[in-house]
């Protein structure tokens, strides 16, 4: 194949929560579109489930699909990885040698969990109890782990920002805590939370109903703390530890259980390509989500530099805004959408209890759901029924469905 090009209108790149949810939107707002979409697995994961699989309420099985029955009709998929975005002549390298031309990117590669950057890491994954439901494979071992665990060291760790889902450590050591305080046992285990920053999480109104859980889960929580390594067989993990200044020092602790969530960066073929920015995030304006280096490029989801929280929430907004932003510009006419940022993180706090985040750039609250379901700044049931009854229908049937429930864009004000 290597040579071979072929022509497309609209090139996708990404058939995650993004690439899926833009392509389908797309073909349901415009016919006649010649659209390719590049993704190279097989199974689609629906990832915010993974934390119920660490805690034993969704099986694994429930957090994915076959690629296949996602892709919308009319849209042709490319069963490879793109390598190169080369975005000076319109293309995308795949990983056969051939390219994709198009008239428009949509660029949704979501983003690189960066284990290798945790010395001994990835040697210990799955044994020795490491841990990770950033893993599909490994969620149902945190459930393993989490039943078996009668005493002793319990640590979680949360690295550098930016990365998907910020709540995610924290909401598996809460639904851990409530399961070992249900069995009993959670007397006899020391809960520590390692953070690499400086806050428990970013939107400060949260905080309060979070610390009434830390504190009543008895959890140590522990700041500008970084997982640099974990000796799997000595059961060890080395923190790098801020001080005052600029001083870092080290320190080791012993545990029995570890949940590590893993650095997190852009993909290697994107951080390095045109598009990006030096921080390896793919460079577009926050508001039109359109490429700030080349016009003709659009992006979106977990791959950018937008200062959202990291989300599939953040996705449901953002996907309206780049379809009608591209068919603004395949029409001639000048993107109006706007996205604002929001992202939500319904923070599981114990068994059958959320505090349902949901805020826009600058950490301004912003709930959208209706009034009887977030309540505002608390934990509620009813936030848990939409995080385990509605929210996977309104990530499959809607969304990825191309539905704008709940995600009209708004105009750009310049
Ligand atoms: P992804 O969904 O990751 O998709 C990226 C796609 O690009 C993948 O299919 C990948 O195969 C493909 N790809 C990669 N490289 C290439 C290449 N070279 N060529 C072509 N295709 C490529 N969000 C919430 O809203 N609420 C939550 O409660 C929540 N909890 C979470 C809990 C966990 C443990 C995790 C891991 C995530 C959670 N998220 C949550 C975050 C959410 O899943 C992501 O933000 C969302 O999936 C981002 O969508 P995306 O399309 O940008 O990336």
């Amino acid at each position: 194949m290597t040579g071979h090009t072929k022509s497309y209108d609209v090139v996708i790149v990404g058939g995650g929560a993004a690439g899926i949810s833009v392509a389908a939107g797309l073909v349901k707002k415009k016919s006649g579109l010649n659209i390719a979409l590049v993704e190279p697995s097989t199974q689609h994961a629906y990832q915010p489930g993974w934390t119920f699989v660490g805690a034993g309420i969704f099986d694994q099985s429930q957090t994915v699909r076959d690629e296949s029955t996602l892709i919308p009709k009319g849209v042709e998929w490319v069963r490879q990885s793109v390598e190169e975005f080369r975005a000076d002549t319109n293309c995308v390298v795949l990983d056969d040698g051939s390219s994709l031309s198009y008239r428009y990117l949509v660029a949704a590669p979501g983003l690189r969990l960066a284990w290798d950057k945790v010395a001994g890491l990835e040697a210990t994954l799955g044994r020795n109890g490491v841990t990770s439901n950033y893993r599909y494979d490994l969620a149902p071992y945190t459930w393993q782990l989490v039943q078996e665990m009668k005493g002793g060291e319990a640590l979680f760790t949360q690295p550098d920002m930016p990365i998907k889902c910020a709540g995610a450590p924290q909401k598996a050591m809460y639904l851990s805590c409530d399961r070992w305080r249900k069995a009993g046992v959670l007397n006899d285990i020391n809960v520590g939370f390692h953070n690499a920053g400086g806050v428990l999480f970013g939107v400060a109104a949260y905080v309060p109903a979070l610390m009434d859980y830390v504190k009543s889960y008895q959890a140590d929580l522990r700041f500008n703390q970084n997982l640099i390594a974990i000796d799997g067989d000595k059961k060890e993990a080395t923190f790098a530890v801020k001080g005052q200044g600029e001083t870092v020092t080290h320190e080791t602790r012993g545990f029995d259980f570890i949940h590590v969530c893993p650095p997190q960066v852009g993909h290697d073929f994107a951080a390095q390509s045109p598009l990006a920015n030096a921080a390896g995030w793919i460079d577009v304006d926050q508001h039109s989500l359109r490429s700030t280096k080349f016009d003709n490029v659009l992006a979106l989801g977990d791959a950018t530099s937008t200062p959202n929280a990291k989300t599939a929430a953040a996705v449901r907004k953002q996907a309206p805004v780049v379809v009608d932003n591209l068919i603004a510009l395949l029409e001639g006419r000048e993107p109006k959408a706007a996205y604002n940022g929001y992202g939500a993180c319904p923070l599981t706090v114990e068994i059958g209890k959320i505090v349902l985040a949901e805020f826009e750039y600058g950490g301004k609250v912003k709930p959208t759901f209706p009034n009887f379901i977030n309540k505002g700044l608390q934990a509620t049931a009813r936030a848990w029924w939409l995080k385990e009854k509605l929210l996977p229908t309104l990530y499959y049937d809607w969304m990825l469905r191309g539905d704008r429930t709940l995600a009209k864009p708004e105009t750009l004000t310049t």
